[in-house]
């Protein structure tokens, strides 16, 4: 390396690390009050000597497959866990998890005659935004096991700046599990719904029963998770001059997205965001402007790279078809290669007769047609989906082959945040987009 080439690294480096300060200054919505600064302090201290637990070479890869999406060359899957939490995050949970994506992935790339790339909501995804700041007993709400804990007293509830070190360590534990399960393989789920189907009697429509497994085989799957927890995303990171300008690569995880709750354009998650080398997503919610997306667009995606930036729209099955339209077209006009995703979960959630936050499978059904129609119409490419799922046989979300019903919901209602499909009707969405894609 010669004098110059390393003087003009420092200099990109120290550009970086004031363009990360001024990042972080800005004004941070959804973050924790921990009780203590000096131990917070500590922690992150700690946590920037964490090593990154996936590889520049790994985020790389899938910087190369994001591209072929938003060229229209292949389909994303992204899914999991609203909420993952410590004491989940055990073997048995990440292959159930994997084995639906793997599922899904199949019956998705059978009837798109596309490749699929996977992304877990995984290996991290410990933190959640929330609606209000106390519960309805006055306690600080649950924020995710990596700020504190969901149980109902004072002492759980308030925010303890270890849990990052925990989340940390469990996030790397399951990173390696995830490795581990794509070289040896991971079996699909298979969907059982065939005697639930008869039980209920309801009608089944045109999916074939039984459904068909296959034998195990590698496969490649990258982990994701929301970024939200600035203490914690800023602490690994890493100079990476790899692309059109240097940046910084998050080595805590491939994929990371900016919330429907943290996307102010003055705010910290989006300047954040700007300076990750990691491939970006984003949601947008009803309240979304075309305008203020591609003010997005060209803070996030300032060199059009194709597949830098993933858009998740998440309209609400009554909305997208009037919402989702004309954000397309500004954003094609603007000549951004981005993936158009659908989140058919976050708009369609509600609260049960029997006081259950759930969704009804109709309504996540419901979504995706409007959202593949939106795009078949205006010729762009319907890229991916983004589902939370679970191989468990959870009772969380209404509807589906199985029949579930309200009074069903307290049966297995185990999510520590917002209502996943169980395995089955995970496989019955596969199936149903199929059909949307025929
Ligand atoms: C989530 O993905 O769990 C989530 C909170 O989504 P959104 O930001 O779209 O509400
Ligand atoms: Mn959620």
């Amino acid at each position: 390396m010669n004098g110059r080439g390393a003087l003009s690294r420092k200099s990109a480096l120290s550009v970086l690390a004031e363009r990360l300060s001024a990042a972080l200054a800005r004004p941070a919505a959804q973050q924790p009050c921990w009780p203590d600064a000096e131990r917070a302090n500590a922690v992150i201290e700690l946590l920037h000597e964490a090593d990154p637990i996936v590889t520049p070479a790994e985020t790389a890869r899938l910087r190369a497959r994001l591209a072929s999406v938003a060229r229209g060359e292949a389909f994303l899957l992204q899914g999991g866990d609203c909420a993952e939490t410590f004491a989940g995050n055990t073997e048995p949970h990440l292959r159930a998890n994997l084995g639906v994506l793997e599922r899904m992935g199949d019956v998705l790339a059978e009837a798109a005659g596309l490749p699929v790339v996977k992304i877990a909501r995984m290996a991290g995804q410990f933190a959640k935004p929330r609606s209000k700041t106390e519960d309805a007993r006055g306690l600080p709400v649950y924020r995710g096991d990596i700020v504190n804990s969901p149980e109902c007293t004072v002492a759980a509830r308030t925010p303890d700046p270890h849990r990052m070190l925990l989340a940390y360590a469990h996030a790397a534990g399951a990173m390696d599990v995830v490795r581990k399960l794509c070289a040896e393989g991971i079996e699909p789920r298979v969907a059982q719904v065939v005697l639930a189907g008869a039980r209920r009697a309801s009608p089944v429509g045109a999916w074939p029963f039984p459904d068909r497994g296959r034998p195990a085989r590698p496969s490649e799957i990258y982990v994701s998770h929301e970024l939200l927890l600035l203490d914690y995303e800023r602490a690994v990171l890493r100079p990476d001059s790899a692309g059109p300008e240097p940046r910084l690569a998050s080595g805590l995880a491939h994929f990371l997205w900016i919330g429907e709750r943290t996307r102010q354009l003055d705010g910290a998650h989006i300047a954040f965001a700007e300076l990750l080398a990691n491939p970006i997503g984003l949601k947008l919610g009803p309240g979304c402007t075309p305008e203020e997306v591609v003010e997005y667009v060209r803070r996030l995606d300032p060199h059009r790279t194709p597949g830098r930036l993933t858009l998740v729209s998440r309209m609400g099955h009554d909305r997208v078809r009037e919402l989702l339209p004309p954000i397309v077209e500004k954003v094609a006009a603007s000549g951004h290669e981005v993936i158009w995703q659908c989140d058919p979960m976050h708009g369609n959630t509600r609260t049960s007769g029997n006081g259950y936050k759930t969704r009804h499978f109709g309504h996540v059904v419901a979504e995706l047609a409007g959202f593949f129609a939106v795009h078949r119409q205006l010729g762009t490419h319907p890229g991916g989906i983004h589902v939370e799922v679970t191989g468990d046989d959870v009772t969380e979300c209404l509807g589906g082959a199985a029949g579930i019903a309200e009074t069903d919901l307290p049966d297995r209602y185990l999510t520590a945040c917002d209502p996943r499909l169980n395995g089955d009707q995970s496989v019955e969405l596969a199936y149903a987009i199929a059909k949307l894609l025929r």
